[in-house]
């Protein structure tokens, strides 16, 4: 499956900040996964398996996380094709440590340049705590922020910046607003203060 909105909360926010991020830079890219059914995952596994093809996974369901809508995938395309040249998946890969995502190109073994996931999880972890994906799904209605009425648009100089609508008020991400304003953004995190400059 590829919908966005199939991901943790958290994770959806991120991918499409990726989308954005990357845009910025100069690159298209879509997601071409994001949470894998059991089916989806039994079919993968069995690739370069019991099936003819070249291995793709190394795990067997539910241990890939994208089994838990913790990770999706990308294709970069070029011209409106997608080119599997790792040079531009080498160039989006280190974009992700700014957005808090972990990317499967910065990987030690399985090197997965289009794989990125939502840092912070164990799948011993998540199966010991939940048993089943559904399960852990069920737990991501409470993410949602009481008086949150939806995603809203911001347009500076034509162009989109994500924001939402929190009780009458619109938010948007100080981050991607700064930048497009050109303006050098820091955080400490020890006072929680952001100095635009
Ligand atoms: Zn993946």
């Amino acid at each position: 499956m590829r919908e966005i909105n199939l991901l943790h909360p958290d994770l959806q926010t991120k991918c499409n900040r990726l989308i954005d991020l990357a845009k910025s830079k100069g690159h298209n890219i879509i997601i071409t996964q994001t949470l894998r059914s059991k089916q989806e995952q039994d079919d993968m596994y069995a690739q370069g398996r019991t099936k003819p093809g070249k291995i793709v996974t190394e795990v067997k369901y539910p241990r890939s996380m994208h089994c838990w809508g913790l990770a999706f995938d990308i294709a970069v395309l070029l011209n409106g094709l997608v080119t599997w040249d790792t040079k531009f998946y080498d160039q989006i890969g280190p974009l992700a440590a700014a957005i808090g995502l972990e990317w499967g190109g910065s990987w030690k073994s399985f090197v997965d340049k289009p794989h990125y996931q939502l840092p912070g999880y164990d799948v011993d972890d998540l199966i010991k705590k939940y048993g089943a994906p559904e399960k852990f799904m069920k737990s991501w209605e409470g993410i949602n922020v009481p008086g949150f009425e939806g995603p809203a648009k911001v347009i500076f100089k034509g162009k989109e910046l994500s924001a939402g609508l929190l009780e009458g008020r619109t938010y948007v991400e100080i981050r991607a607003l700064a930048e497009a304003m050109g303006l050098k953004i820091s955080y400490d995190n020890a006072t929680k203060t952001v100095t635009l400059s």
